[in-house]
């Protein structure tokens, strides 16, 4: 931090020389120095809004004046009456205010003061009126004769020239306030430093030493771009749970105190490699041509037509939709009639003109590229996110924030952000310098490789439904598909969390509100969506665990193959199934929820929540037990998981087991 330092002291006395305004070219000298001083006096905020107050009170009294004046009525009972009489004093202490105003201000800032034609309009009226004014009280309050009739004629004029003068301050508030405005964020070049500003300001004013301290810090914090940044090593090190924290530390790729001086078994670590490598070449993949594209419509409308799926896709809104049993119903064609009905729901297909043949090649393909033998990152998990990503998207407070072009990115995004996952996690991939770790140099491997590769078989022309969209749109659409895949990597999960419950404390999400907060939104719905499982109504939260702690061992497994140290909580032998879920509620789920359900409003809050919670005491209360109140096991089915087809540690592609039939090996 100490070397980023941003110096603010420096900024702040930059913006004093920026703002500093023109050289009034004063002598040095006492009366300079008065002038100096009355100019800081006159442009501070406190006198400038009392004069406004001032103004303002005046301006009341001439409407007062006007309104009983323009009435013939009153204005002949009142002709050399008490109002006339009262107001006539009054006046004339507020032009003697306005006078004196005027004469400080043409000392203080001399003829650079009426370079600006309204101060000068201004000062003329305030002037003229006030030498009428002390002219019509010189007359006396007892007129007869011509001496009446010239103090009639008086205050005729001063009437006028009040309504001048009415125009003109009222104009002077209107460009006072705009320029308040942009002294705000122009001036100053960004509202960071403006508050940098007020800091500094603060730090003057305050005699703790640690309270000093503590201003610097957030001074420095705020200069320094990092108010968002979590530390996480801090955040882990709050984690009691040994296994846990270490999970974290995992999933959040934090970097181990490394002992470089350390003896590295070069020879054994050599052989592992080599082992790995060898492996490696058993990875590539490639497109063959695509299946007939009608075949591919007439299935997808066949299955979506089944009447055992009916009752499902009429659910597919609801949270506690039971998304296996959709799966099993859709003659594993789950995910392409699943995304295909929610884009129809949407309007999507008709509104953006998507080519239908090639949609339902691409949603194939997508299918395909999901490893059915991956016990949790499968193509149900893929519908699940889906669903999960629709029915935040159906809640009215995030709805209102998209636009179709954000629906229909979202939805996609969701279904192809796990394409192709290996069933291994990056730390896995990296440590055995797969080759995606090396081609994605070791950052946001997956998700990168998810997004790549989904866009490259978008982009086929077999597939690209995407067509008819204008340049502008497509632009628009792929940034947002691929910022959002990218933001479901678990390392901006404490970044992330912090950065939306702040944008939600402070500004909220209101429609019309920065499209950068748009998109981060969608990011973090979709990374919301995609570790919902212990937010799931009991049953299906026990089946993903279930299918998710497999994965975990199965990566276990091999990491003892190749005698790499195994990950907490994926040794199959420790049993810690309970230990996880309530680390990973408590640490990682539930303060995700609880935010963006705020967002989210009703019936989300009570939808997710409460599930949650009951989940969370469930494991509490019946530890590695609550597995047995399983009803249904997913995995035992055989459908996806170890059973659906062999293992291998790196399929990267589809293996044949997920190929239904010779039609869709279109990979
Ligand atoms: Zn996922």
């Amino acid at each position: 931090m100490s070397d980023a330092k941003p110096a603010p002291n420096e900024r702040q006395a930059t913006r004093r020389i920026d703002t500093a305004g023109p050289d009034y070219g004063e002598p040095a000298g006492p009366v300079g120095r008065l002038r100096a001083r009355l100019r800081v006096f006159l442009e501070n905020l406190k006198v400038e809004f009392f004069t406004m107050g001032v103004v303002i009170i005046y301006m009341l009294l001439i409407f007062t004046d006007l309104m009983l004046a323009d009435d013939p009525k009153v204005d002949s009972e009142a002709k050399g009456k008490p109002w006339t009489n009262t107001f006539k004093y009054v006046d004339m202490v507020f032009l003697s205010i306005f006078t004196a105003e005027l004469l400080i201000r043409l000392f203080a800032f001399g003829y650079f003061y009426c370079l600006a034609p309204l101060n000068t309009v201004d000062g003329m009226v305030v002037l003229i009126s006030f030498g009428l004014q002390a002219w019509v009280i010189s007359l006396g309050d007892k007129t007869i004769g011509r001496q009446a009739e010239t103090a009639s004629n008086l205050l005729s004029i001063a009437r006028v020239l009040r309504l001048v003068r009415l125009f003109v301050v009222m104009n002077k508030v209107q460009k006072a306030r705009a320029a308040y405005k942009k002294t705000k964020y122009l001036k100053t070049g960004s509202p960071v430093e403006t508050v940098l500003d007020m800091l500094g300001h603060m730090k003057g004013k305050v005699e703790d030493e640690e309270d000093v301290l503590d201003i610097q810090w957030v001074m420095d914090l705020i200069a320094s771009d990092k108010l968002y940044t979590i530390n996480i090593k801090n955040v882990v090190a709050d984690v009691k749970d040994k296994d846990m924290a270490a999970f974290l530390s995992q999933e959040m790729n934090i970097k181990k105190d490394l002992d470089l001086d350390g003896e590295m078994e070069a020879d054994e670590s050599e052989d592992m490699l080599d082992e790995v490598r060898g492996s490696l070449k058993h990875q590539q993949s490639s497109f063959a041509p695509g299946d007939p594209a009608q075949a591919a419509v007439l299935e997808a409308q066949r299955i979506s037509e089944l009447d055992a799926l009916l009752p499902h896709l009429e659910r597919i809104n609801q949270w506690d939709v039971d998304v296996f049993a959709l799966w099993e119903a859709s003659e594993n064609m789950g995910l392409v009639v699943g995304t295909h009905h929610l884009l129809e729901q949407h309007n999507l297909v008709s509104k953006f003109r998507l080519s239908k043949p090639r949609l339902t090649r691409f949603l194939t393909k997508m299918q395909e590229g999901y490893r059915n033998a991956n016990p949790y990152h499968n193509v149900v998990h893929a519908l699940d996110v889906l669903i999960n990503m629709n029915y935040f998207l159906n809640q009215e407070n995030l709805k209102r924030l998209m636009s179709p072009l954000d629906v229909l990115a979202c939805l996609l995004a969701a279904a192809v952000h796990d394409f192709r996952h290996p069933g291994f996690n990056q730390n896995f991939l990296v440590a055995t310098k797969h080759e995606y770790a090396i081609r994605y140099s070791d950052t946001s491997v997956l998700e990168s490789m998810h997004i790549a590769s989904a866009w490259a078989v978008l982009l086929t022309d077999e597939c690209n439904f995407l067509k008819r969209l204008s340049h502008d749109q497509f632009t628009e659409f792929r940034s947002t598909m691929v910022q959002l895949v990218l933001a479901t990597d678990m390392k901006f999960h404490f970044e992330h969390t912090a950065k939306f419950k702040t944008k939600l404390q402070s500004e909220g999400y209101q429609p019309g509100c920065d499209r950068e907060d748009v998109r981060f939104a969608m990011g973090l719905a979709l990374h919301t969506a995609d570790i919902a499982n212990p937010a799931k109504p009991r049953q299906l939260s026990l089946a993903w665990t279930e299918m998710c702690m497999e994965e975990f061992f199965t990566q276990g497994d091999e990491e003892k193959q190749l005698g790499l140290p195994i990950s907490p909580f994926y040794d199959r032998s420790k049993n810690s199934t309970a230990q996880c879920q309530m680390g990973f509620i408590n640490v990682l789920v539930k303060p995700l929820y609880t935010e963006f359900c705020q967002l989210l409003g009703e019936p989300a809050q009570t939808d997710c929540l409460s599930a949650l919670q009951s989940n969370l005491e469930g494991w509490e209360q019946n530890g590695n037990g609550l597995l047995k109140q399983m009803e249904v096991s997913f995995l035992d089915k055989g459908i996806v998981g170890p059973r659906a087809g062999a293992r291998s540690p790196f399929p990267p592609s589809p293996t044949p087991s997920m190929r239904k039939s010779p039609s869709k090996t279109g990979l």
